[in-house]
């Protein structure tokens, strides 16, 4: 199989010393049965599976065969979960390598789902179909909206029965990430408070990730600088999208910049900051307008580890993180700023900006608009007039905006081209989310393959797109799932 499929594993992780992780294999499957496969994905990674049968794909996206070259491992890891700090590691899931690209691009090939680890605590190792495909669908999603983003190569049943509430069918999905560390292995180094452990993996991900800064002075603190970076322009993609992530624990924050772990997340659709959908996000931690100052506490988490390493004084250490963790506050208000201008078109700057974004936001709030129709309504696209729009208030607000464009610059054409670069005109809603995974729990992927298609060009105008655009239920409440 390695010479059709074209497999090029350089598995750097799995050399590092047994601290950093757990050597075990998939768990085998009772009848494996691939679901769905991303081409498109495959062709980026110059991996050719066209002339692989689905027996031999079925029996690979769910580990039953390993391909040649990998070397599957567990990775340790910890995290703060809702605030509470606890040792953690890859519990239903496996990195079976690291693969390169023809252009020496590294990727993490793991599977989710894939059986019992050293890191299972109480759990099964196992994943329902569901969620599964949930993340598939909107982890690509997420990569079409240009957000940086894990992906999915493939979902594959493992024709087992697994047991949550009810009993589910088993599945297992492909992720590919550009990595899988997180701050929790960098809290998980730190709790073993090994100074000589910290430098290896510090050493690693600058390598890996952040090459740039091989020759610093001090990687530490130039690490935690390119990071607080890397998780606001994150953090800002998700806030223009509406996308809530739902769990921001500290071991679901990636070192590459990547969103990762799509459990509970979903989109927003009636704009409400405080907008929660996680069934178990009681207080709202994760709620929309927490993200960036969640992202603030995870980064401040993240500073935590690297003292020992950014000076050996340690007031002096901690003066040196506090002083770039000051700086979060900022930084974001500066690209978050900068996110809602291009969302509205605005060129140039002008002092009242700030007013105009937010007088239009608190409309939005009290009148329930649908946070992404709004924007597309303002592009001048026909399909989301609305009633709502006629409303005194925002055509006043209106007339403000235009006399702000005009300001700067009256060429429609320029500031729609802005607008529709980042204002998408489809997201996945939660109501089209949980129609395709319903009938794709009883084995019909139509409405699924159809949703994730037009998911596949979100900023483009497509034909059918009506279907898509409307909020679901609105008087029904929207809740998600962690029990994955
Ligand atoms: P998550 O909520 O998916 O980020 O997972 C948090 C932690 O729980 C990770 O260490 C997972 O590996 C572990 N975990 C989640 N579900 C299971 C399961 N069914 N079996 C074993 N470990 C699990
Ligand atoms: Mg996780």
């Amino acid at each position: 199989m390695k010479n059709t499929v074209n497999w090029n594993f350089d598995n750097t992780y799995s050399r590092l010393s047994n601290v950093f992780k757990e050597h075990i294999e998939p768990v085998a499957v009772k009848n494996p049965e691939l679901v769905l496969m991303n081409q498109d994905l495959a062709k980026e990674l110059n991996l050719d599976f066209t002339n692989i049968d689905k027996n031999e794909l079925s029996a690979l996206f769910t580990g039953n065969i390993l391909p040649e070259g990998s070397n599957a491992i567990a990775q340790a890891y910890a995290g703060h979960q809702f605030g509470h700090f606890t040792m953690l590691g890859d519990g239903r899931a496996v990195l079976i390598g690291e693969h390169l690209t023809s252009n020496n691009k590294r990727f993490d090939v793991q599977f989710k789902g894939s059986g019992k680890t050293a890191f299972s605590r109480n759990g099964d190792g196992r994943a329902a179909l569901g969620p599964m495909l949930r993340e598939y669908i909107i982890s690509e999603a997420m990569h079409n909206l240009n957000i940086p983003s894990t992906r999915s190569l493939a979902v594959a049943k493992t024709g087992e029965e697994i047991i949550r509430d009810t009993p589910l069918q088993g599945a297992i999905l492909t992720r590919i990430a550009s990595s899988h560390i997180r701050v929790g292995t960098f809290q998980y180094v730190a709790a073993r408070n090994k100074k000589d452990e910290m430098e290896i993996l510090l050493n690693y991900v600058v390598k890996r990730h952040y090459p740039e800064l091989i020759n610093s002075k001090n990687k530490a603190l130039d690490l935690l600088n390119v990071i607080i970076d890397r998780q606001i322009d994150l953090v800002v993609n998700w806030m223009r999208v509406g996308f809530i992530h739902g769990v921001m624990n500290t071991d679901n924050m990636t070192i590459s910049g990547e969103t990762i772990d799509y459990g509970p997340c979903a989109f927003m659709d009636i704009y409400e900051p405080k907008t929660v959908f996680s069934s178990i996000d009681k207080m709202g931690r994760y709620a929309y307008c927490n993200q960036p100052a969640i992202t603030k506490w995870n980064l401040s988490r993240f500073a935590e580890c690297l003292i020992p390493l950014i000076d050996k004084d340690e007031d002096k250490a901690v003066k040196s993180a506090t002083e770039l963790i000051d700086t979060f506050g900022r930084k974001y208000e500066e690209k978050w700023l900068k996110m809602m201008r291009n969302k509205l078109g605005l060129l140039g700057e002008d002092n009242k900006d700030k007013s105009l974004i937010v007088d239009l936001l608190t409309w939005m709030h009290q009148n329930k608009a649908d946070y992404t129709n709004t924007f597309c309504h303002l592009m001048k696209l026909k399909e989301y007039d609305d009633d709502l729009y006629k409303d005194n208030n925002f055509q006043n607000w209106k007339k403000n905006w235009e006399t702000r464009l005009s300001s700067k610059n009256n060429h429609t054409e320029k500031y729609i081209k802005l607008m529709r670069s980042v204002n998408p005109l489809v997201i996945p809603r939660n109501h089209k989310i949980e129609e395709a995974l319903e009938m794709a729990n009883n084995n019909n992927l139509e409405i699924f393959h159809k949703l994730l298609k037009i998911l596949e060009k979100p900023y483009v105008q497509q034909e059918n797109i009506l279907d898509y655009i409307k909020m679901g239920d609105t008087t029904r409440e929207y809740i998600t799932f962690c029990g994955t």
